[in-house]
């Protein structure tokens, strides 16, 4: 989608530090980290918010778990633990309308967040 940052990052037009991608999505570290390891599982399909998942996107969002669980092992945090967010619409704080998934680790995580 034209003027969607993440759809740029996926398509290659804007430089991102990646650390995985398979057919589904493209991982690449948050600019701006929240924890030693802050990691943004992106499909690859331009999907705004949340709310607009459909049954046909269930298969995406299994496998974007699934890239999560990977590269939590590649960057040795499995064992320790992590956690994984979507963020929806305003109240929670989604600031890029494509959906991704943020995957946090390498340091305890406090609980609830805030
Ligand atoms: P959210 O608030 O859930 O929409 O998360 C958006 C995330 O994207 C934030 O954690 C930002 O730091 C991150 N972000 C914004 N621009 C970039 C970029 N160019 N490369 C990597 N991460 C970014
Ligand atoms: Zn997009």
């Amino acid at each position: 989608m034209a003027d969607c940052l993440f759809c740029s990052i996926v398509e290659g037009k804007i430089p991102a530090a990646k650390v995985y991608e398979d057919e589904w999505c493209v991982a690449f570290r948050d600019i701006k980290p929240q924890a030693p390891l802050h990691v943004l599982i992106v499909p690859r399909k331009h999907i705004p918010t949340l709310n607009d998942l459909t049954a046909d996107d269930a298969e995406l969002v299994g496998r974007l778990l699934l890239a999560a669980q990977e590269i939590a092992r590649q960057e040795n945090v499995a064992e320790a633990g992590y956690r994984t967010v979507f963020n929806c619409n305003a109240a929670a704080g989604q600031m890029v309308f494509h959906i991704h998934l943020h995957l946090l680790g390498g340091r305890n995580l406090g609980w609830p967040p805030g």
